[in-house]
């Protein structure tokens, strides 16, 4: 599970000689430690600019300031090497048309170079389902294309670009993701588009730090890997946790129970009695504010080869069972108002994989099913989101053949693959009352991977 490469570019002895021999030299990621700080742009020089017209100039910059940015409103004419920005901001919410899009050349042309490794850029824009007419629209959905775009030429430094596509009138909703997109907890989540509108029953307090005390979590498949990270994460930031997996790994569930002060369910999440045994569960605990549906499996085989049981394996882990645990906690009323659902799905969900019909299918059925449920809950602030991995350095990785393995971990912006404590760090960030603009949604974590992109 570790990556040679990455260890030889770090060494600047053997760093000029894997250059010397074209292979590529990936950048260290800057990653966070721990829970979400009161300031995590303490420090950080960040360049904000707006469009005409912009609607959320003013959230973003006052939420710039309170993160405690070092913010500049203009760019330097003469910027020398110790200028550099660790964040370039733009809200591009007042173009409302093509020619409009000029803007983001002004913006982002003199300054793009003058950027950290590691460095953050995030784009605002309106929401291209809930813009006004048809030039405001398709001026807001080109910003995905440039920011996507803008995110290949800046990765290999390990620096990310995602755009938050916000609706007019839940501007307050942009500053969860906007925190999270500049921090150093959203590395390898790189070139997104997130969704913000207007929430139907609206959180009572948005927390930013200590974001999840008081609430309990439960996190399938959490014995190991993104699991056990994610598990790790959401009681960082104060939820009580309890980790679900198979039986015959109870020993290692434990410790991993143990290790973040947590609760272990040893059950197979397929079984017939697991949804009840679920709901009693919860139930006599006040029931479940955030629920993480990451356990999951593959079987390859390209079609023509695979065997009856391994697809029906991978349907009745990786979607059957989420949707009848749902079901079974729906109908019992363990769900709490404002609760969270996180399913992994996966990049094969997007675009396919040879030798994964099933996974795939079951991975673009979870995208297909949080976007169904968003509007049935929105009443009760329950909300439904997809977290979709690409490589992850994890067990299930290391079991692919060598060439397979290398090709999908170097396929992306940063020509690394991700850590399992990335994809915990999204899902955590969903499961935060800052992302409560963001429902239905599915979120890459997968460093702008050339494969679903
Ligand atoms: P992993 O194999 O390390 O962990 C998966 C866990 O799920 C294991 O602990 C396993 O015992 C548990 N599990 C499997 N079947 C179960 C069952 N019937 N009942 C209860 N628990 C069960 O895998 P991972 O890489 O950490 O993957 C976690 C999730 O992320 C999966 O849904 C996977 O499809 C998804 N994902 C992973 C990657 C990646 O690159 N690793 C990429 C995309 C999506």
């Amino acid at each position: 599970m570790s990556d040679f490469l990455l260890r030889l570019a770090e060494q600047p002895a053997t760093r000029s000689l894997i250059k010397s021999i074209g292979l590529p030299t990936p950048q260290k990621l800057a990653r966070a430690s721990g829970a979400y700080a009161d300031e995590p742009l303490a420090g950080r020089r960040v360049l904000f600019g707006a469009s005409q017209g912009a609607f959320a100039a003013n959230t973003v910059e006052n939420a710039l300031k309170d993160a405690g940015a070092d913010l500049d409103k203009s760019a330097p004419t003469t910027l020398g090497d110790e200028h550099k920005f660790n964040a370039l901001v733009f809200d591009a919410t007042g173009l409302t048309g093509a020619s409009d899009l000029r803007q983001l050349y002004d913006f982002f042309h003199p300054v793009i170079r003058k950027i950290k490794a590691n460095a953050r850029i995030v784009v605002l824009a309106q929401n291209p389902a809930t813009a006004a007419d048809v030039h405001s629209s398709t001026a807001a959905r080109a910003v995905e294309g440039f920011v996507r775009s803008m995110g290949k030429e800046i990765g290999k430094k390990g620096a990310t670009a995602n755009l938050i596509n916000v609706q007019k009138g839940a501007e307050k909703y942009s500053v969860g993701p906007l925190r999270f997109f500049l921090s150093d907890h959203s590395t390898y989540v790189d070139a997104q588009a997130v969704t913000v509108n207007k929430p139907k029953k609206a959180p009572t307090k948005i927390a930013y730090s200590q974001a999840l005390a008081g609430k309990t979590a439960l996190v399938t498949g959490g014995a190991r890997g993104i699991g056990a990270a994610t598990a790790a994460r959401l009681a960082a930031e104060g939820a009580k946790v309890v980790v679900l997996d198979i039986p015959a790994d109870a020993e290692t569930l434990q410790a991993t129970a143990d290790r973040i002060g947590g609760e272990a369910l040893a059950l197979d999440i397929t079984g017939a009695d697991t949804p009840q045994a679920i709901v009693d569960y919860f139930s006599s605990k006040g029931g479940l504010d955030i629920v993480v549906h990451n356990a999951g499996v593959t079987r390859d085989k390209t079609l023509a080869n695979m065997k009856e049981k391994f697809w029906d394996m991978v349907q009745a882990i990786n979607l059957e069972a989420i949707l009848r645990v749902d079901d079974a906690l729906l109908e019992a009323g363990t769900l709490n108002d404002h609760a969270r659902v996180v399913c992994l799905s996966s990049i094969g969900g997007i675009a396919g994989n040879m030798g994964q019909t099933n996974y795939g299918a079951t991975k673009a059925g979870l995208i297909g099913y949080v976007a169904a449920r968003s509007d049935e809950l929105a009443a009760k602030g329950i909300i439904f989101n997809a977290a979709a991995p690409g490589f992850i350095e994890t067990r299930m990785t290391a079991e692919m053949p060598l060439m397979i393995r290398e090709a999908g971990r170097r396929m992306n912006s940063m020509s690394q693959g991700g850590l399992p404590e990335d994809v915990a760090e999204l899902i955590c960030f969903l499961s935060t009352p800052g992302a409560a603009g963001i429902a239905g949604n599915v979120v890459r974590v997968c460093g702008q991977s050339l494969i679903g992109a």
